[in-house]
C-alpha cells in the first residue's frame, strides 16, 4: 500500500541518519581521546569531559576484611547492600542487598526529603543485620556510598555536586558536600555508621572487577544513564594541583555522559528528547546511549512513522504520543522476539500503546526501530571504550604504545555494569562486534568486556574496605 511505501522511505531515511560505519566510529573514538587530552590539562580544559579525580587511591585487592556496607544510588532504583569479606582465600564470604525505587517526588525534591529517604531504608536494612554477618565489636560500622551523578570530590569521602542528570533535579544539592547531606541525615536517625568512601558508580564498578581481575583498567557504566572511568599515570593529569598519590596512579571519571561530537548521528527523535528534558543541552552522548532515553526514543520514531505514513492504520493512539510510555525493557523484549510473526513484539504493542491489531510489515517496522536504536548505542559505547583504550595507549595503535602502565601482562579488562548491559544481548553483542571492527585482531583478543554483576554496589563497599579507617 501508499501508506506502508511511505513509512518503509521513512524507516530508511531513519536508518540512515543513524548510520555508524566504521569510519564513523573513529572520528567518534579520536574525539573522544582528544576531549580527554583537554580535560585533563585543566580545569574546565574541556567543555563537554569533566576528567574528575577521584581521590581513590587504593583500588582493592582482595585482602580486605570485615563488614562494609554500601549505598548506591543510581539512576532509577537505589540498593542497599553489605558484604562480609574474608581476605585472600575467602574474598566475599556473605552478601546481602535490598532494591528499593526512589519515589518520583523526591527526584525533584529537596536534600533533606531524599536523604531523610536513604537515611531511613540503610537504618531498617542495617537492622536486620544478622548471622553470616560480623561487625568488629568496638568497630563503627563502615560505608561506601556510590552516587552517580557529577562530583567535584575534595577527598575521599567528601565531594560537591556539579549538577544532576538523569531526571533529577534537587537544586539546594548543588554546590554542597553530598557526604555531609548524608551523614546529618543518619545522624537525625541518630544511627552511627560512617561513610568511609564516596565514589562514583563507574569507580565501584572498576573496584570490583580490580577485586577479581588485576588486569582491570577501566568501569563503564551502561544503566538509566551512562559513564566511565580508568586508571591513568598521575603525571598525565597536569590540572592536578596536590602531590601526587604514591601508587603514580589515579582514577579518573570521564562523566562522559556530556561528550558531544559533530560525528554522533544525531537525529530528529534525540534533538526532541534533549529539548523536552529537564536538563536541555545537556548529555547528549548520554541520551543517545543510555537505558532511560532508548525507549522514549524509538517511541517519537514511531509516533512520526505513524503520523506522517499512517503506521498502525493511523490509529490514534493516545500512549504512542505519550512521553516515556515505552520503557528500554520492553524494547529489549521485542527485539528478542524471533518468532515468525512476531506475536512478542504484538503484545507488547498492544500492552503498552494500546493498540490492538498490527499487521506483520508494522510489526516489522518497530522491530527494525529497536535494532537501529540499539545499535547505534552499542556502537557508540564502544567507541568511547576504544577512545579510552587509545589514551592509555591499550587500543594497539602502533603510534600510542604502552605508557608504561605498571599492569600490562597482555589483557585489559572492561569492568561492565548496569540494567542495559546486564539485561539487553543484542545491546552487548553489538558493542563486542564493534570493539572487533574497531580494534586491531591482536588488540581486539587483549580486551576483555567483562560484566561486574552488582559491581557498582559491591564494589563501593570494597573501597569502602580498602580505605577504613581501621585498615
Ligand atoms: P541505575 O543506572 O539507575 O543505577 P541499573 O543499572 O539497574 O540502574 O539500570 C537500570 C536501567 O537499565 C533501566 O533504566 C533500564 O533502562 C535498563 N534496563 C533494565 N532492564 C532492562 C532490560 N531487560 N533490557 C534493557 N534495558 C534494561
Ligand atoms: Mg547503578
Amino acid at each position: 500500500s501508499k501508506s506502508n511505501q511511505t513509512a518503509q522511505i521513512l524507516l530508511s531515511e531513519f536508518r540512515q541518519a543513524s548510520a555508524t560505519p566504521l569510519h564513523r566510529l573513529r572520528q567518534v573514538s579520536d574525539d573522544m581521546t582528544a576531549e580527554m587530552h583537554a580535560g585533563l590539562l585543566s580545569e574546565g580544559g574541556s567543555q563537554q569531559l569533566k576528567m574528575l579525580p577521584t581521590y581513590v587511591e587504593h583500588l582493592p585487592t582482595g585482602d580486605e576484611e570485615g563488614l562494609f556496607y554500601a549505598v548506591d544510588l543510581g539512576g532509577t532504583n537505589f540498593r542497599v547492600l553489605r558484604v562480609q569479606l574474608g581476605g585472600k582465600e575467602k574474598r566475599i564470604m556473605n552478601q546481602e542487598y535490598q532494591e528499593v525505587a526512589i519515589p518520583p517526588e523526591l527526584m525533584l525534591g529537596t536534600s533533606k526529603e531524599l536523604f531523610d529517604f536513604i537515611a531511613k531504608t540503610l537504618a531498617d536494612f542495617v537492622a536486620t543485620e544478622g548471622e553470616g554477618f560480623d561487625a568488629h565489636s568496638g568497630h563503627i560500622r563502615e560505608l561506601g556510598f556510590a552516587f552517580s551523578f557529577p562530583v567535584l570530590q575534595t577527598s575521599v569521602k567528601s565531594g560537591i555536586v556539579i549538577h544532576w542528570t538523569k531526571g533529577f533535579k534537587i537544586d539546594d544539592a548543588v554546590g554542597k558536600d553530598i557526604v555531609a547531606a548524608f551523614e546529618e541525615a543518619i545522624g537525625r536517625k541518630g544511627d552511627h555508621i560512617r561513610v568511609a568512601a564516596l565514589v562514583n558508580d563507574t569507580v565501584g564498578t572498576l573496584a570490583r572487577g580490580r577485586f577479581w581481575n588485576e588486569d582491570t583498567m577501566l568501569g563503564v557504566i551502561l544503566g538509566t544513564g551512562t559513564n566511565a572511568c580508568y586508571v591513568e599515570q598521575a603525571d598525565a593529569v597536569s590540572k592536578w594541583r596536590d602531590p601526587p598519590p604514591k601508587s603514580g596512579e589515579m582514577i579518573i571519571n570521564l562523566e562522559w555522559g556530556n561528550f558531544r561530537s559533530p560525528h554522533l548521528p544525531r537525529t530528529f527523535a534525540d534533538e526532541e528528547v534533549d529539548v523536552e528534558s529537564v536538563n536541555p543541552g545537556d548529555q547528549w552522548f548520554e541520551k543517545m546511549v543510555g537505558g532511560m532515553y532508548l525507549g522514549e526514543i524509538v517511541r517519537r520514531v514511531l509516533a512520526k512513522i505513524a503520523q506522517e505514513a499512517g503506521l498502525f492504520g493511523g490509529s490514534s493512539s493516545p500512549k504512542l504520543f505519550e512521553p516515556f510510555s515505552l520503557s528500554t525493557p520492553y524494547v529489549s523484549k521485542m527485539h528478542s522476539d524471533e518468532s515468525a510473526e512476531l506475536t512478542e513484539v504484538a503484545k507488547i504493542l498492544e500492552d503498552v500503546f494500546e493498540i490492538q491489531s498490527t499487521t506483520f510489515q508494522e510489526r516489522k517496522i518497530v522491530h527494525d526501530v529497536c535494532d537501529i536504536l540499539a545499535e547505534r548505542g552499542a556502537r557508540l559505547a564502544a567507541a568511547g571504550i576504544v577512545g579510552i583504550l587509545k589514551k592509555i595507549g591499550r587500543d594497539g595503535s602502533t603510534t600510542n604504545g604502552s605508557q608504561g602502565l605498571k599492569n600490562s601482562n597482555g589483557k585489559t579488562v572492561v569492568a561492565m555494569d548496569g540494567g542495559l548491559y546486564e539485561h539487553y544481548a543484542q545491546f552487548r553483542s553489538y558493542m563486542q562486534a564493534a570493539i572487533e571492527e574497531m580494534l586491531s585482531e591482536t588488540a581486539a583478543k587483549s580486551v576483555v568486556l567483562e560484566l561486574s554483576k552488582d559491581g557498582s554496589g559491591i564494589g563501593t563497599a570494597l573501597l569502602a574496605a580498602s580505605h577504613s579507617q581501621y585498615g
